[in-house]
């Protein structure tokens, strides 16, 4: 066994911290991508970071990268073969089948979620080992309406964070009908290719895959390939008009791509992915289609269903490639400076009144100078400061200082929250 010497504070590679201030705009991405589908009806849902391997080997697919190269899959010290989720539909859709929430009675079930996955992918900007994901599932329906509102409800996250450029690309991958027809004529077209053996491998498997190949070598040769699009049956090519009409409708523009395929296997009909332009070879910001056929391969009765997830992180890279600046609440509002002990326990109260009156406050901890506590007033990106020694105190007030303008004032203690209230607005 090699033993690389770490430092021990060094975080792995392909991962990173997230630290304030930055960390501020990461949860305001989460939150605002979540918005959406929470007026949408779509209730929260939080699942294991690690499940049975299986559920992603079966659900995800065996020939796609995440299962075969990308998966952090271990056997625990109990023998039981588990991995870390790379993704999160296989994972609410195994919960929303073990609680029996399809059998409620009221599909589609509707489900979002919000947190950490894990692929061990070769680490690049916009490409990260451990990432985040917000993502929303629509559980038991078939009907293009739903795969309109997920689709719509993305763009809208997208258009209230203040992105503009990115795109939607659009693709059905036709259905159990005429799917196979398609496959076995792609598969035909792939054999005559001169392609490396993994490649001639996924062919046998999974050849739609092989049009996702990136290599300018693989893309070359795909020129004349037989697309789905040219396949498809009447069911999925009315399917697909609604959905195109809705979008339509809801003043939402995509492109139709009849390459896309997206890298796992579960999805029929419906595909579709959100690019940014401005983020390289890492432009897929989000994506999602409907997986009819999932429930099913993992064991479960028959439950068509659509869903997407987007990226937090590469979201956050896209705001700051177009220079869109959040806007975020004030992390300290009121900054209160102590100048002697007794000054110290009465600011100290009224920091936690302020707080129980929805200020932001924070103090001057460590018994710093004024001029040092000032220093961390302007740090702390208050607003106020609130300074107070015996003198004031023994007159009922505090010194109330605007760090923007520099007035400074008496306010009566018992005034303080009212007055910094009045005047943040
Ligand atoms: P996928 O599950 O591959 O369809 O990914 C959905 C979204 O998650 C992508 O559009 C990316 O924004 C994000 N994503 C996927 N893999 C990574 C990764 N390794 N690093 C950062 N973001 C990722």
């Amino acid at each position: 066994m090699t033993v690389t010497a770490v430092s021990t504070f060094q975080a792995p590679k392909g991962t990173y911290d997230l630290l304030p201030p930055d960390s501020a705009t990461f949860l305001a991405v989460r939150e605002a991508i979540a918005a959406p589908v929470r007026r949408a009806g779509y209730g929260y849902v939080e699942t294991p970071g690690f499940e049975h391997v299986e559920l992603f080997s079966r659900g995800v697919g065996e020939s796609t990268d995440i299962v075969t190269k990308e998966m952090y899959a271990f056997t625990t010290k109990g023998g039981t073969d588990l991995a870390l989720r790379p993704e999160g539909t296989a994972s609410v859709l195994r919960a929303a089948l073990q609680a029996n929430l399809h059998r409620a009675g009221n599909l589609p079930v509707k489900l979002w979620y919000s947190g950490s996955y894990y692929r061990y992918e070769n680490p690049q900007a916009g490409r990260y080992r451990h990432f985040s994901q917000v993502g929303a599932e629509a559980i038991g329906a078939e009907d293009p309406a739903l795969d309109a509102e997920l689709i719509i409800l993305a763009a809208d996250a997208y258009r209230s964070l203040g992105l503009t450029g990115f795109r939607l690309l659009l693709n059905s991958l036709g259905d159990k009908e005429c799917r196979p027809a398609y496959r076995a004529a792609l598969q035909e077209f792939l054999r005559g290719l001169d392609l490396d053996d993994d490649t001639r491998k996924r062919i046998e498997i999974n050849p739609l895959r092989v049009l996702d190949d990136k290599r300018e070598s693989v893309q070359r040769q795909l020129t004349g390939a037989p697309l789905i699009v040219d396949h498809l049956c009447e069911a999925c090519k009315e399917y697909h008009e609604r959905v195109r009409e809705l979008l339509t409708a809801a003043g939402v523009a995509y492109e139709d791509d009849p390459r896309l395929v997206r890298g796992l296997d579960y999805y029929t009909r419906t595909t579709f992915e959100f690019v940014h332009d401005a983020l390289g070879s890492q432009s897929a910001v989000g994506g999602g289609g409907r997986y009819d056929g999932l429930s099913e391969m993992i064991g479960g009765p028959s439950l068509p269903s659509v869903g997407w997830a987007l990226g937090v992180d590469r979201t956050v890279l896209a705001l700051k490639a177009e220079g869109v600046e959040l806007p975020l609440p004030a992390a300290t509002d009121v900054y209160a400076v102590p100048l002697g002990d007794q000054a110290r326990r009465t600011l100290f109260a009224l920091v936690t009144e302020l707080r129980r009156a929805g200020v932001a406050a924070d103090f001057a901890f460590g018994g710093k100078g004024i001029k040092n506590a000032m220093k961390s007033a302007d740090r702390s990106g208050a607003r106020f400061a609130v300074v107070a020694g015996d003198r004031d105190l023994a007159e009922g007030v505090v010194q109330l200082k605007d760090l923007v303008s520099g007035e400074q004032g008496p306010v009566a203690l018992s005034e303080v929250a009212d007055t910094v209230k009045e005047r943040l607005v």
